[in-house]
């Protein structure tokens, strides 16, 4: 079974750490610095999207919009939002994000949630 977890988030360290826990967790990192290139990293063995909101090129509201059309195939992984920024949260939960979950982040919380999708 897959084990790969695609983190979006345009702040390398931010990455780095949770490709860290994930790894720590069992997990297979990817890595995507915002919604474009994860897009194009898309695949349907990943099995959560850790999506952050505010990003250039493409931020995390507007990939949560087009993400089920452009990847039909992709459509039901689950999303857990990661922000500092709790007042986008009634907008996430819409755009249909599984969880918002508002960093800085608790890497035992983090590997729970998780799980609890798989
Ligand atoms: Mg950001």
């Amino acid at each position: 079974m897959s084990k790969k977890i695609l983190i979006v988030d345009d702040d390398a360290t931010n990455r780095k750490l949770l490709a860290t826990i994930l790894k720590k967790g069992g997990y297979e990192p990817i890595e995507a610095e915002n919604g474009l290139e994860a897009l194009n990293k898309l695949t349907p063995d990943i099995k959560i999207i850790l999506l952050d909101l505010i990003m250039p090129l493409m931020g995390g509201l507007e990939f949560l919009e087009i993400f089920p059309s452009k990847k039909p195939e992709c459509m039901n992984i689950p999303v857990l939002v990661l922000t500092t920024d709790d007042s986008k949260k009634t907008e996430a939960l819409h755009k249909g994000a599984k969880e918002v979950i508002i960093k800085p982040i608790n890497p035992t919380l983090l590997l729970d949630k998780i799980s609890s999708y798989l």
